[in-house]
Protein backbone atom coordinates (compact mmCIF):
# COMPACT_ATOMS: atom_id res chain seq x y z
CA UNK A 1 0.00 0.00 0.00
CA UNK A 2 1.46 3.36 -1.01
CA UNK A 3 0.26 6.29 0.79
CA UNK A 4 0.39 10.12 -0.21
CA UNK A 5 1.75 12.90 1.89
CA UNK A 6 -1.54 14.24 1.73
CA UNK A 7 -3.66 11.35 1.98
CA UNK A 8 -2.70 11.60 5.68
CA UNK A 9 -3.51 14.53 8.07
CA UNK A 10 -1.46 13.96 10.88
CA UNK A 11 0.13 16.28 14.07
CA UNK A 12 3.25 15.93 16.11
CA UNK A 13 2.86 17.46 19.60
CA UNK A 14 4.25 16.75 22.60
CA UNK A 15 1.44 13.95 23.14
CA UNK A 16 1.86 14.61 26.97
CA UNK A 17 1.86 17.80 28.18
CA UNK A 18 2.43 17.39 31.53
CA UNK A 19 5.66 15.36 31.04
CA UNK A 20 8.95 17.42 33.42
CA UNK A 21 10.73 18.30 31.44
CA UNK A 22 14.21 20.45 32.44
CA UNK A 23 15.77 22.43 29.76
CA UNK A 24 19.48 20.49 28.73
CA UNK A 25 22.51 22.76 28.68
CA UNK A 26 24.45 21.91 25.35
CA UNK A 27 26.30 25.13 24.67
CA UNK A 28 29.68 23.05 24.08
CA UNK A 29 28.19 20.75 21.82
CA UNK A 30 26.47 23.72 19.83
CA UNK A 31 29.67 25.58 19.43
CA UNK A 32 31.03 22.79 17.71
CA UNK A 33 28.47 22.51 15.16
CA UNK A 34 27.27 26.30 14.78
CA UNK A 35 29.03 26.11 11.45
CA UNK A 36 26.74 23.88 9.79
CA UNK A 37 23.41 25.06 11.06
CA UNK A 38 22.11 28.89 10.40
CA UNK A 39 22.25 30.65 13.79
CA UNK A 40 18.57 31.50 14.16
CA UNK A 41 17.87 28.02 14.45
CA UNK A 42 21.02 27.22 16.60
CA UNK A 43 19.33 30.09 19.07
CA UNK A 44 15.55 29.30 18.91
CA UNK A 45 15.89 25.32 19.25
CA UNK A 46 15.61 24.27 22.76
CA UNK A 47 16.26 20.67 24.46
CA UNK A 48 14.44 19.07 26.60
CA UNK A 49 15.26 15.99 29.03
CA UNK A 50 12.35 14.37 30.80
CA UNK A 51 13.23 14.03 34.43
CA UNK A 52 11.06 10.44 35.36
CA UNK A 53 8.82 9.77 32.56
CA UNK A 54 9.24 8.62 29.27
CA UNK A 55 8.01 10.62 26.49
CA UNK A 56 4.50 8.43 24.78
CA UNK A 57 3.67 7.97 21.29
CA UNK A 58 2.20 10.94 19.10
CA UNK A 59 -1.12 10.96 18.63
CA UNK A 60 -1.91 9.80 15.53
CA UNK A 61 -0.73 6.51 16.24
CA UNK A 62 -4.17 5.51 17.62
CA UNK A 63 -5.67 6.74 13.59
CA UNK A 64 -2.86 4.57 11.86
CA UNK A 65 -3.53 1.53 14.37
CA UNK A 66 -6.93 2.22 13.24
CA UNK A 67 -5.87 1.31 9.90
CA UNK A 68 -4.19 -1.95 10.52
CA UNK A 69 -1.08 -0.51 10.93
CA UNK A 70 0.81 -1.88 14.35
CA UNK A 71 4.43 -2.06 13.94
CA UNK A 72 5.10 1.73 14.26
CA UNK A 73 8.45 2.29 15.97
CA UNK A 74 7.53 3.50 19.81
CA UNK A 75 8.90 6.93 20.88
CA UNK A 76 9.26 5.35 24.49
CA UNK A 77 12.30 3.39 22.97
CA UNK A 78 13.93 5.95 20.74
CA UNK A 79 16.95 8.16 22.27
CA UNK A 80 15.58 11.22 20.89
CA UNK A 81 12.54 13.09 19.09
CA UNK A 82 12.36 15.92 17.99
CA UNK A 83 8.74 18.37 17.80
CA UNK A 84 9.37 21.20 15.36
CA UNK A 85 12.11 23.46 17.20
CA UNK A 86 11.86 20.72 20.48
CA UNK A 87 14.07 18.16 20.96
CA UNK A 88 13.24 15.94 23.58
CA UNK A 89 16.02 13.35 24.72
CA UNK A 90 16.42 10.44 26.75
CA UNK A 91 19.44 10.30 27.02
CA UNK A 92 22.84 12.47 27.70
CA UNK A 93 23.45 14.62 24.57
CA UNK A 94 26.36 13.35 22.08
CA UNK A 95 27.18 15.59 19.23
CA UNK A 96 26.33 12.89 16.83
CA UNK A 97 22.50 12.66 18.55
CA UNK A 98 22.56 15.94 18.87
CA UNK A 99 23.48 16.95 15.36
CA UNK A 100 21.02 14.35 14.33
CA UNK A 101 17.83 16.46 15.74
CA UNK A 102 19.16 19.66 14.91
CA UNK A 103 18.70 18.22 11.10
CA UNK A 104 15.07 17.35 11.35
CA UNK A 105 14.78 20.68 13.06
CA UNK A 106 15.78 22.13 9.59
CA UNK A 107 13.97 19.85 7.92
CA UNK A 108 10.80 20.64 9.76
CA UNK A 109 11.57 24.63 9.29
CA UNK A 110 12.04 23.50 5.33
CA UNK A 111 8.69 21.53 5.09
CA UNK A 112 6.53 22.59 7.58
CA UNK A 113 5.07 20.93 10.85
CA UNK A 114 2.26 19.15 8.62
CA UNK A 115 3.83 18.29 5.85
CA UNK A 116 6.94 16.90 7.61
CA UNK A 117 4.76 14.68 9.99
CA UNK A 118 3.13 12.86 6.55
CA UNK A 119 6.27 12.55 4.91
CA UNK A 120 7.59 10.78 8.22
CA UNK A 121 4.91 8.40 8.48
CA UNK A 122 4.48 8.57 4.30
CA UNK A 123 8.28 7.14 4.53
CA UNK A 124 7.85 4.29 7.55
CA UNK A 125 4.96 2.99 5.62
CA UNK A 126 6.06 2.79 2.37
CA UNK A 127 9.82 1.85 3.50
CA UNK A 128 8.51 -0.73 5.97
CA UNK A 129 10.91 0.32 8.85
CA UNK A 130 12.28 3.64 10.73
CA UNK A 131 15.48 3.13 8.77
CA UNK A 132 13.59 3.29 5.05
CA UNK A 133 11.90 6.58 6.25
CA UNK A 134 13.84 9.46 3.87
CA UNK A 135 14.00 11.85 6.32
CA UNK A 136 15.79 9.85 8.36
CA UNK A 137 18.04 8.87 5.80
CA UNK A 138 18.70 12.43 4.77
CA UNK A 139 19.91 13.12 8.99
CA UNK A 140 21.98 9.68 9.22
CA UNK A 141 23.82 11.27 5.99
CA UNK A 142 24.60 14.78 7.21
CA UNK A 143 25.16 13.43 10.90
CA UNK A 144 27.41 10.23 9.37
CA UNK A 145 29.54 13.38 7.16
CA UNK A 146 29.63 15.49 10.56
CA UNK A 147 31.38 12.65 12.34
CA UNK A 148 33.54 11.88 9.65
CA UNK A 149 34.96 15.22 9.52
CA UNK A 150 33.56 17.77 11.90
CA UNK A 151 35.99 20.24 10.34
CA UNK A 152 34.57 20.05 7.11
CA UNK A 153 31.94 22.73 7.50
CA UNK A 154 29.01 22.40 4.51
CA UNK A 155 25.38 24.06 4.98
CA UNK A 156 23.23 21.40 6.44
CA UNK A 157 20.06 24.18 5.05
CA UNK A 158 21.13 23.54 1.79
CA UNK A 159 21.52 20.41 1.40
CA UNK A 160 18.34 19.80 3.07
CA UNK A 161 16.83 22.18 0.45
CA UNK A 162 18.42 19.86 -2.36
CA UNK A 163 16.40 17.00 -0.99
CA UNK A 164 13.09 18.90 -1.64
CA UNK A 165 14.26 20.27 -4.54
CA UNK A 166 14.70 17.07 -6.02
CA UNK A 167 11.97 15.23 -3.77
CA UNK A 168 13.50 12.73 -2.38
CA UNK A 169 12.00 13.03 0.86
ZN1 LIG B 1 16.00 10.84 13.30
Amino acid sequence: MQFGARDLEVRVVNPNPALDLVQETIGELVFRQAGFFRLDLLETTRVLVPQNERIGNPTFYSMLEDLGISNLPDFSQMTAITFQDVVVSHEPFSDGLLFHELVHVEQYRRLGIANFAALYVRGFLNGGGYHDIPLEINAYHLGGCFEADPANLFSVADEVSKWIAQDRF
